[in-house]
């Protein structure tokens, strides 16, 4: 139940990728026969991926991830205008943080918006930070952490006006609701195979067609000379199938683990008093779930699940190992101790009715035991 943090690969992805472990080995940039038997499956997956968000198959860079895709896209807008100022949210990945915070300290001045209690970023607000040099504005679509979904059109439509590039981390986006770049009007959008049942170690940037991006890597001519390096052919291939068998299974995708995500907080709240649901209530993808029990140290209860075979997570994938309050649940206003509490469910498409019910079977158990370690907690029924 730690999807958010990465996937299985399908089987059918793994299939699709077998004759490329089997002897198709070629360099899609060699004139010859091994050369070209890559070149089209190659093609082919980047109009898999295209399709899947709603982009010109040409305006779609593969990168190695999606950290990759974010960066290219914030640091090839900064270093191509060479000044400016930032505009940005308090609840990004850290992709996309650590990122502006770095440019920071080369000279661009950066506005890291705040967000609402349900984690949303308000499109007045990014307005009212826009200066006469503003060069760029990243907001993500899906939050990895709440699930909450920003929104992007608005936003999309302010910096529209102002003719200033807008960028969105669409990472937990994509596969979970409906990802249009075109008709949500973004500039520039990064992707991740590894959130959607691909391998790690390859991602996708959309770079809407006339936009001056500046290169992140620089070598070769691949990717029409836009990113450098031999293209990963089992990362592509494998991403662009799996960009295909989202695009079928979408509605069935998201009514099953919307379906799971219900049974589990249902099942959660029957059972065990003072949880909160952390992050919008409607405004969100299928899968997320993210609560706080109150007088728990979210870590002690990851690890005592994790002893019962169950996955989950503290904060997110990136920034557990600290034991730092997550940056997101901060921003939203979510007092400390609540913060701590605070644990990550994230279904996907192999979990089933029974490991819901498996949680809910011996989760009131681990929560009472924890509390009744904390001197603060008093039973409410
Ligand atoms: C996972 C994730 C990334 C980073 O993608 P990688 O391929 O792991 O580098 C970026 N943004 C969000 C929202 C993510 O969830």
């Amino acid at each position: 139940m730690d999807n958010n943090a990465t996937t299985p690969i399908h089987p059918r992805v793994a299939d699709a990728v077998r004759p490329f472990l089997d002897g198709l080995f070629g360099n899609p940039s060699s004139l010859h026969f091994a050369g070209r038997d890559v070149k089209e499956p190659y093609e082919t997956a980047r109009e898999q991926i295209a399709a899947i968000i709603g982009a010109k198959v040409n305006d779609v860079v593969i990168t190695s991830c999606g950290s990759e895709a974010d960066n290219h896209a914030i640091k090839g807008i900064a270093y191509g205008a060479g000044k400016g100022h930032i505009i940005t949210s308090a609840v990004e990945h850290p992709a996309v943080l650590t990122c502006c915070r770095y440019l920071e300290t080369r000279g661009f001045p950066v506005t890291y918006l705040p967000v609402d209690g349900h984690g949303l970023v308000d499109p007045a607000d990014v307005k009212d930070a826009i200066r006469k040099d503003t060069i760029l504005i990243s907001i993500m679509y899906a939050n990895n952490e709440t699930g909450t979904v920003m929104p992007i059109a608005d936003i999309a439509r302010v910096a529209r006006e102002r003719e200033i590039p807008f960028h969105s981390d669409m990472v937990q986006a994509l596969g979970k609701i409906d990802v249009d770049v075109t008709a949500l009007g973004v500039d520039l959008a990064s992707f991740s195979g590894h959130k959607v049942y691909a391998p790690k170690g390859v991602g996708a940037l959309y770079i809407r067609e006339g936009l001056a991006l500046d290169n992140l890597i620089h070598g070769g001519h691949q990717e029409s000379g836009r990113r450098a390096g031999t293209e990963n052919v089992i990362g592509i291939v494998a991403f662009g199938r799996a960009c295909e068998l989202a695009r079928e299974e979408m509605n069935e995708r998201r009514e099953t683990v919307e379906g799971l995500r219900r049974r589990l907080l249902n099942g959660i709240l029957e059972r065990i008093d003072q949880v909160r649901l952390n992050g919008h209530p409607l405004q969100r993808v299928p899968n997320t779930l993210n609560l706080s029990f109150e007088f728990i140290e979210s870590e002690s209860l990851l690890l005592a699940l994790d002893m019962k075979g169950v996955a989950v997570s503290s904060g997110s994938a990136c920034s557990s190992g600290s034991s730092e309050p997550s940056h997101v649940l901060t921003a939203m206003g979510i007092p400390g101790p609540l913060c701590q509490s605070a644990l990550r469910f994230s279904l996907g498409c192999e979990n089933s009715p029974a490991d819901v019910d498996y949680v809910l079977d011996i989760l009131p158990g681990l929560v009472e035991k924890l509390r009744e370690m904390s001197p603060f907690y008093k039973k409410t029924f």
